[in-house]
Order: C-alpha cells, then structure tokens, then sequence
C-alpha cells in the first residue's frame, strides 16, 4: 500500500487563490432572454413558436439551462471547506461518480463518471463532499479537460493533500449525434498532482484501481 510523502504544516483556511478562481456568482440566469433566443431559433429553423406543442417550449428550456449551468453561479471548493483531522495518509478513491455536463463548443451535453483519489495529510474530507465538488464543476459549460483540471485544482487547494489524481471519462454527444456521429466513444482525461504526478509507483497504483472492474 502507499505511504503518503511528508508535507509540510497545513492550514484550513482559504487560499485567496481558490476565491479569485471561482467564477462571478451574482449575475443571475436570465430566463426571459433565453426563452426570447429560444423562441427566435425555433423560427430561425423554420418552425412555428406558437403551434400548441411548442408554446411551453422555450420556457421549458430556460428553466434547462438554468439547471444545467448553475455551477456558474456555485463555488463547488465551499463543500471542501470542512475537514477533518485523520491519521490515514493512504489513498481514498471514490470511482465512478456520474456527472452531466454542457460542452461549450455547441452546447450538446457530455456524461460519464469522474474518479478522484487524493492523499491525506493529516486532515480527510467526507466521500460524499467529493462527489457534490464533481456534480457542481459539471454544471458549468466547458471542455472534459477543463472540467478535469478544475476538480484536481479545487480539491488539492482545499485540501492540500500529498497528492490528488482526477481521471474523467465521457461520451460527447457532439460526436455521437452530429459531426462525425460516432456513438458509444469515450474520451477520457486526467488531471494529477503532487506524488501521483511524480512518483510512477504511485500513479500506477490508481490508475490499477480506476480501471479494475
Ligand atoms: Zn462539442
């Protein structure tokens, strides 16, 4: 099993760092603007905005969009700010955490699971707190790889492990229904840092137990 690398005294306070990251949190999702855009694109299409079956539509997709993206308006490190003091310096994974998130290229949605391992020193957090930090990066629209990093950074700021390993793994209906439409591929991405990024020992122990099924 793996011994964590000594690290230096920690703190639980905030990295001002981690605050400037976090996107603006006042401006909240204007559904009147979506709804007008949505009903503009169902005529730009050739549609009819008020036949029956469409009326309700673009209020639906407003209320959508707000879900969808309301990691926007969320700081997903907060559910990392409470710690807990644990002499356990041996990995934690929490594998297969499914997510739904919004590629920002053509805001077609991306799913899948993330994985995240870290390890403590000296502080762990709840299993659970890892699994919300993942469902609120995901509802922001962004590229897998940014996704990725954002978890890995977020939880090694919060945190301040020896070490955190984040592998995400995602079927981008932009390639599956459009485009190239090659359905069933997976794309996936790693974020590492600290030992699981310098010591291969290390790295290769998570990744055996990601991909052990
Ligand atoms: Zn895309």
């Amino acid at each position: 099993m793996i011994k964590a690398l000594p690290s230096a005294p920690r703190t639980t306070a905030r990295p001002a760092s981690a605050e400037a990251q976090s996107p603006q949190k006042t401006q909240p999702v204007d559904l009147p603007t979506i709804e007008r855009a949505v009903r503009d694109i169902l005529t730009a299409v050739g549609e009819d905005p008020n036949r029956p079956g469409l009326l309700d539509t673009p209020r639906r997709v407003a209320k959508m969009y707000a879900e969808m993206f309301a990691g926007l308006h969320q700081a997903p490190e907060r559910h990392l700010d409470v710690s807990f003091p644990e002499t356990y310096d041996e990995m934690v994974l929490v594998r297969d955490i499914t997510f739904n998130s919004m590629c920002e290229h053509h805001l077609l949605p991306f799913t899948g699971v993330a994985h995240v391992a870290y390890l403590p020193s000296g502080r762990v957090t709840g299993l659970s707190k890892l699994a919300r930090v993942v469902e609120e990066v995901a509802r922001r629209p962004q590229v897998q790889e940014r996704m990725t990093q954002t978890i890995a950074d977020m939880i090694q700021d919060r945190l301040q492990s020896s070490g955190v390993a984040v592998v995400v793994e995602a079927e981008h209906s932009c390639m599956s229904l459009r485009g190239i439409r090659k359905a069933g591929s997976l794309t996936i991405t790693s974020a590492l840092r600290g030992v699981f990024k310098d010591d291969p020992a290390t790295r290769s122990e998570v990744m055996s137990l990601i991909n052990h099924r």
